[in-house]
């Protein structure tokens, strides 16, 4: 019988979960569908109680149900109870196993593209929202030595620093001292929403102390490139954008799902097609 995957969120029109997944899918000869279910929050624990009655295989979760989605498991992995946000729940067993692939498909997507081992360099990362909590806790899990958090708000990096289970060396620092620094660090790590598509020329930090050998992640997708990876290559830093997170995590929770790790490279392509662009 078929199997069904889908994704739930609200609003969930944009989501190019199921062009990745389904490519994958066929490119595998698998008999499944993964669909894209509208939820409103108000819904979020019938809908829970409906899929598991239909006997969906595995989904993903995305805003506004990445926490409320919880306590509505049977079980959350540790990272993503670290996280405090699920995106991907898996059924095992007639149990809804809540995991996070956020942290771990930055990981991997970097690691393609950075030559040299990630984990013992100095890294900054810019910002302290969800996606900045799910990259700062997955690094730290997996033994990242020193990552500096710079931020507009202090005290949100502050409450990041203080709910990390997992030890890692970290100062908090403002934008501004964050620029000042910047020559220290091998790997600079953009997580907030500045130079997203429409403010496209705008950027958290100038790079005026950027070292040539560093490598810049801005996670951002759209654009495909940011001002602030523009500047990072005008300076001679290699750069990359978020295509290779949004894929790698997709990938990750499809191998979570089926036992099968698919391509990155064609759900990065399908992200790319959607974006209308050419990969840089
Ligand atoms: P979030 O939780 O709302 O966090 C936003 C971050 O941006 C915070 O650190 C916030 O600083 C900072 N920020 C926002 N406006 C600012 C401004 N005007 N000046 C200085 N700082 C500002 O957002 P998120 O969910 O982490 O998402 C952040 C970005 O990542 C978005 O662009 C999103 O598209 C992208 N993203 C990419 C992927 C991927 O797979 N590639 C996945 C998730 C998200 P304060 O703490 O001071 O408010």
């Amino acid at each position: 019988m078929k199997k069904l995957y889908g994704v739930i969120g609200d609003p969930i029109g944009h989501s190019m979960s199921p062009d990745m997944h389904n490519d994958a899918f066929q490119s595998l000869s698998m008999d499944a569908h993964y669909h894209a279910f509208q939820i409103e929050k108000k819904d979020l624990e019938a809908a829970v109680l409906g899929m598991k009655a239909i006997g969906i295989s595995g989904f993903n979760v995305t805003v506004p149900h990445k926490t409320a989605i919880m306590p509505l498991l049977d079980e959350v992995d540790p990272l993503a109870q670290a996280i405090g946000a699920v995106n991907t729940v898996v059924l095992d067993n007639g149990r809804f196993i809540g995991y996070n692939t956020d942290g771990e498909g930055f990981l991997a997507g970097l690691e393609v593209e950075y030559d040299g081992n990630v984990l013992d360099k100095r890294i900054l990362l810019l910002g302290a929202g969800g996606s900045a909590r799910a990259i700062y806790y997955t690094l730290s899990q997996k033994g990242a030595m020193h990552i500096d958090i710079g931020n507009r708000t202090l005290e949100k990096a502050e409450e990041l620093k203080k709910r990390c289970p997992y030890p890692v060396k970290t100062s908090l620092l403002t934008l501004d001292e964050a620029a000042e620094k910047l020559a220290d660090y091998d790997i600079i790590i953009q997580t907030t929403s500045i130079g997203m598509s429409p403010n496209v020329e705008a950027m958290p930090i100038s790079l005026d102390n950027l070292h040539p050998d560093a490598f810049v992640a801005d996670i951002i997708y759209n654009p495909i490139e940011t001002a602030f990876m523009k500047e990072a290559k005008a300076r001679g830093a290699k750069s990359q954008n978020g295509a290779k997170m949004l894929s790698f995590q997709g990938a990750l929770a499809f191998e979570k799902w089926t036992g099968i790790l698919p391509e990155p490279s064609r759900m990065e392509t399908i992200i790319y097609n959607k974006l209308g662009g050419i990969k840089c």
